[in-house]
């Protein structure tokens, strides 16, 4: 299996997924370009195309496709998705024939309101393409959703697999990575992440995927129930804020500020 993250516009990724005998498909192809370079330079075969959410960085490029590639288009059934053939909502599964894979559809709604991501155990180890809505160190904004929304979508994400590579849709890791590092400024996990990651990123590397078990050490995101996180959000708010749903809400905000 090939497993890339190909760069479009200046900080999307779009994910490629390809067995051995080239077939492979794409996840939220926002722009065609870049995909069919890959695809004819690695010599593949698009099989399918996988959309989570309806924004145009992610569903921009579909039709371009669909005019060379005859697939079909797997998304979120309550958005406009140009092109989709599979309306897919919480539950529901996809089996692909090529590559050989099934999909576990799961309703993350919180940066839209439909927002879908696929999970995968068929792969060693576990893929989840979670588009705007979990990122490395970091989450989507709300455009559409609740915090309280958000909260249990990222609740489900962080309760898969400790081994799950986290295939998000952006290079935002650096400055979500900074405002961790302002939320709670002596967390060791952290700063060895920012100083690995900026390490990374200057030798022109994408930081993606993650280790979800590393999300859970020092994505602030993922850890409104931790005491120092709690302590830096209620000195910030001046406030004794004790629900989780609160203090997840003014930790988006602040990012949203940052
Ligand atoms: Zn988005």
């Amino acid at each position: 299996m090939l497993l890339h993250p190909i760069p479009a516009f200046s900080d999307n990724y779009i994910w490629l997924l390809a067995d051995d005998n080239g077939n492979a498909l794409v996840v939220d192809p926002g722009d065609a370009a870049p995909v069919s370079a890959f695809l004819a330079e690695h010599r593949l075969t698009l099989r399918a195309i996988l959309i989570t959410h309806h924004h145009p960085d992610h569903v921009g490029g579909v039709n371009r496709l669909l005019d060379e590639h005859d697939v079909p288009v797997y998304g979120p059934a309550d958005e406009q998705i140009p092109g989709r053939t599979h309306a897919l909502a919480e539950g529901d599964s996809v089996q692909l024939d090529a590559p050989a894979l099934r999909f576990d559809v799961l309703h993350v709604p919180g940066h839209t309101l439909g927002h879908i991501a696929f999970f995968t155990g068929d792969h060693a180890p576990p893929l989840l393409f979670c588009g705007d809505t979990l990122f490395a160190a970091g989450c989507g904004r709300l455009f559409e959703g609740t915090p309280a929304q958000m909260l249990a979508s990222l609740d489900r994400l962080s309760a898969l697999p400790d081994q799950t590579l986290v295939c998000c849709a952006h290079e935002y890791t650096l400055n979500n990575l900074r405002f961790a590092q302002a939320v709670t400024p002596d967390d060791t996990s952290v700063n060895q992440r920012l100083a690995q990651m900026m390490h990374t990123r200057a030798s022109g590397q994408p930081t993606v995927p993650v280790v979800l078990a590393e999300e859970r050490q020092s994505n602030p995101f993922l850890r409104v129930d931790d005491r120092p996180l709690r302590d830096a959000i209620n000195a910030r708010e001046q406030a004794a804020l004790t629900d989780r749903t609160e203090i997840f809400a003014a930790l988006r905000r602040w990012k949203d500020q940052f």
